[in-house]
């Protein structure tokens, strides 16, 4: 039977590292701020934010929130966005998205500063992830898998990395970060031609393909570490993810729960940059 690598644990060790940071930064009178822009009152951006919110509440990290209206005009929205880039107490922005249709949120992506980018939404935090210079920050999700393989302690340096999955917000930006851990990475995606066989020769396996339980035991060889991102609702409107995970269970030697695996662990992930951006900003 696979060890399951719990979210929780992570997010613990995490957490630790993240109180230690901002108590630090207390003493050089830096107050680390999270600032949230949200437009609208869409159910799923506010439980985020609820749960953001609680986590920066706990870790020390404050919380400005702006919330515009829904049929904010895209001047508004870009002032509201420099205004955020301008205010000193806020050390890193998170904007929620989608925006709603009428605004150009690409236009409202970039005019981030990406030293403030937390969520990794700039061309500049993509220019760090790609060049691994300490630019922007990278995507939460693909850091949160990266600190799961770290916490449980799986070198990536020589291994074979395949990444399922090639969005801008999570495939591509694990698939260099695994690289730059030194592994030897495969990227597949609908095109791909007989991924089970690529999938099987893994020693890491990241399945971020936003399809219920796609990877069956088919894809599994014994030995492997799989990372499950997908989130997903099932026939019985349970989450799940793209992993089977009885059939990943019963042949791998680690592998990530949904609920209970990287999502867990990308709160911290965000909280955790926010710090960062403050320490990169007392550097200077
Ligand atoms: P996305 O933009 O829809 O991208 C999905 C990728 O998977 C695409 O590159 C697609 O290939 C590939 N794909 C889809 N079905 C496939 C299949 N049957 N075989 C091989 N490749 C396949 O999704 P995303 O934003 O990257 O998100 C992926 C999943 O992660 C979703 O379930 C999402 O809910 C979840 N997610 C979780 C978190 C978290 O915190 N845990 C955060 C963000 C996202 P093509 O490029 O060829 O179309």
């Amino acid at each position: 039977m696979a060890k399951i690598l719990k979210g929780a644990e992570v997010v613990a060790a995490l957490n630790e590292r993240i109180i230690g940071q901002v108590e630090a930064l207390e003493a050089q009178g830096v107050h680390p701020t999270l600032g949230i822009l949200r437009v609208g009152e869409r159910g799923d951006d506010i439980s985020y934010e609820r749960g953001a919110t609680k986590r920066c509440e706990k870790l020390g990290v404050g919380v400005k929130r702006i919330v515009l209206p829904v049929d904010v005009d895209q001047e508004t929205l870009i002032a509201t966005i420099q205004e955020m880039n301008q205010d000193e107490s806020i050390h890193g922005v998170l904007m929620f998205r989608p925006l709603p249709k009428h605004l150009d949120e690409e236009a409202a992506c970039q005019a981030l500063d990406p030293e403030k980018d937390v969520d990794g939404i700039t061309d500049g935090s993509m220019v760090g992830v790609f060049t691994g210079q300490k630019k922007g920050f990278p995507p939460c999700t693909p850091q949160a898998c990266m600190e799961i393989l770290d916490h449980f302690g799986v070198d990536c340096k020589g291994k074979k990395a395949v990444v399922v999955g090639r969005s801008l917000v999570v495939g591509k930006p694990a698939a260099m970060m695994l690289l730059k851990k030194n592994a030897t990475v495969t990227v597949c995606h609908t095109k791909t031609v007989d991924m089970p066989a690529v999938c099987r020769d893994a020693d890491i396996l990241i399945v971020a393909a936003g399809r219920a339980g796609v990877v069956d035991k088919e894809y599994f060889a014994p030995g492997q570490i799989v990372v499950d991102v997908g989130i997903n609702v099932n026939d019985e409107g349970k989450l799940c993810g793209d992993v089977k995970f009885e059939d990943a269970e019963a042949v791998v030697e680690g592998v990530t729960p949904v609920p209970g695996g990287v999502g867990t662990v990308t709160t911290s992930v965000l909280v955790g940059h926010v710090v960062e951006a403050a320490l990169r900003r007392l550097e200077k």
